[in-house]
């Protein structure tokens, strides 16, 4: 089994594949102003296994992409989205967010929760907005520092693992300069991190282990599963989750 496939194995029998959580996502479609519109076409994009899409589909009035290139997750998100009576709401894709097919100006909103790092913030922001109709909207969710310093230790992680991570005000700016309107921020609350993302994922370590063998590679996952848990134990004033809503502007 190769990396992918045990990390892919931790991962898939998660609710979430990263920080999050409903209650958000709807604060963000209160943001974002979808509620009062009907005949949506939404794409949620590294949506996993698809907390945020199982809100999308039952919060509006549309039908729902759902984005990931890992098709593991997509059969995961297909049999919640039975289960939850919402399949004719919702369609999966497995494509990769860098080569999406939908057609220019066709989509009335645009979703991602803790993916867009994978193509980079800028990059996607700039990249996705040809797929919006005009007025069309944005909304994403992205590691953001939440003060204007913050301790060493933290600031050499991230900045080497992702150096775009930036203060809300700087990405709100990189939205600005690329066509975007923005409609609203708030950072997500602490529960997004630990009770709807890391302690159910630590509640799977023992059984994942068990599923292979104790062995080193399996290990290893975990260790740095930990290692990004502590680091947010310890500095969680300083960094977390910016979710932003934004309207794309005219040309
Ligand atoms: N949105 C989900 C959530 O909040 O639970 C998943 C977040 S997880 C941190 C990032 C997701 O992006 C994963 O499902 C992963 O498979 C997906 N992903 C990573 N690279 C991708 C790519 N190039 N194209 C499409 N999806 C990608």
């Amino acid at each position: 089994m190769t990396e992918l496939d045990l990390i892919i194995d931790l991962h898939k029998q998660g609710h979430r594949q990263g920080p999050g959580g409903d209650d958000e996502t709807r604060l963000a479609i209160t943001l974002s102003g979808l509620q009062d519109k009907s005949g949506l076409t939404i794409a949620d994009i590294g949506c996993g296994t698809g907390a945020s899409t199982l809100v999308l589909a039952e919060a509006l009035d549309a039908q729902v992409i759902a984005v990931d290139f890992l098709p593991d997750f997509l059969e995961r998100l297909d049999e919640g989205a039975a289960a939850a009576g919402l399949s004719d709401r919702i369609t999966t894709q497995a494509v990769s967010m860098d080569a999406l097919t939908f057609d220019p100006g066709s989509l009335d909103a645009i979703w991602s929760e803790g993916a867009i790092y994978n193509i980079g913030f800028e990059k996607g922001v700039r990249a996705w907005r040809d797929f919006l109709k005009p007025d069309g909207i944005l909304a994403v969710s992205e590691l953001t520092w939440l003060t204007d310093a913050r301790p060493t230790e933290l600031e050499d992680h991230w900045t080497r693992e992702y150096p775009e991570v930036a203060t809300g005000s700087a990405k709100m700016a990189i939205l600005e300069r690329a066509g975007y309107a923005p409609l609203g921020y708030f950072p997500l609350p602490r529960h997004c991190w630990l009770d709807n993302y890391y302690r159910p994922m630590q509640a799977r370590f023992p059984e994942f282990l068990e599923r292979h063998g104790q062995s080193e590679a399996a290990q290893a996952i975990l260790r740095a599963e930990q290692k990004e848990i502590d680091l947010y134990e310890r500095h969680a004033d300083f960094f977390g989750y910016g979710y932003y809503v934004a309207r794309r502007t005219a040309d």
